[in-house]
């Protein structure tokens, strides 16, 4: 069943998740306050319509509690933001994502019940440093602050190698969980004798520095 989702504040940030949800066919509405935003979402999203989200009535009159998430998008206006999320939780909705513009902001956004605070522009200046700083990384998943998930690009150079070739768990103490081949195919648990081809991408687990020490394949 697809889920039903809000999204209150279509600035560049809404507009991306809404379309985002509105294309794996959920329902989503799409709330703002002004006009010329709502005009340009009426067909990328299931519904889009005016409203002050810091108005009680309106969020109430629309029915807010009955969506499964309800994601608060507000740009600047800290103050309309905060307000929307007391609002939202005053009202029973369960699950409220909202975007904080700084550490100070998502403590209020939680204490005031947001269940959950998104720090996008901090998050991708994280995400584009760390490629920036190991080019070989392509992307990666943060699984503790010491342990990651992260795609490497392998160089030309080692191309025709094998794993045992590479023996990156002994050198780097870094375990290969899958390769992703160039036609996108996926060789989950690699076997110790396979080659590495032209264009491959390799999957490790590990301690980010000693990724970031392997990513440099020296
Ligand atoms: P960003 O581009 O960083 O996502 P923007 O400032 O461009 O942020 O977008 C925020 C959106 O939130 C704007 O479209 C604005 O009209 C909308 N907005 C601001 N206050 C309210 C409010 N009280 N109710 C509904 N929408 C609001």
């Amino acid at each position: 069943m697809p889920k039903q989702y809000a999204v209150i504040g279509l600035g560049r940030f809404g507009s991306a998740i809404a379309q985002a949800l509105y294309s794996a066919n959920n329902e989503v509405l799409g709330i703002d306050i002004n006009e010329d935003r709502i005009d340009e979402h009426q067909d990328i999203v299931s519904h889009a319509i005016i409203a002050d989200s810091t108005e009680e009535l309106s969020m109430r009159n629309i029915g807010i509690r009955n969506f499964d998430t309800v994601i608060v998008s507000i740009g600047d206006n800290m103050q309309a933001s905060i307000l929307t999320v007391v609002i939202l939780h005053e009202l029973g909705v369960k699950h409220i994502v909202a975007k904080a513009l700084n550490k100070h902001h998502g403590i209020v956004l939680s204490k005031v019940g947001a269940t959950e605070v998104v720090y996008p522009d901090r998050d991708m200046a994280l995400r584009i440093a760390h490629k920036l700083m190991t080019p070989n990384i392509i992307d990666y998943i943060e699984l503790s602050e010491e342990y990651s998930i992260e795609e490497v690009k392998i160089p030309d150079a080692l191309v025709g190698q094998s794993l045992i070739d590479l023996d990156i768990r002994a050198k780097y103490n870094v375990n290969i969980i899958a390769i992703r081949h160039a036609n996108g195919k996926m060789a989950i648990a690699p076997e110790p004798n396979d080659q590495l081809k032209l264009h491959d991408i390799i999957i490790v687990i590990g301690k980010n520095n000693d990724i970031k020490r392997m990513a440099k394949f020296k």
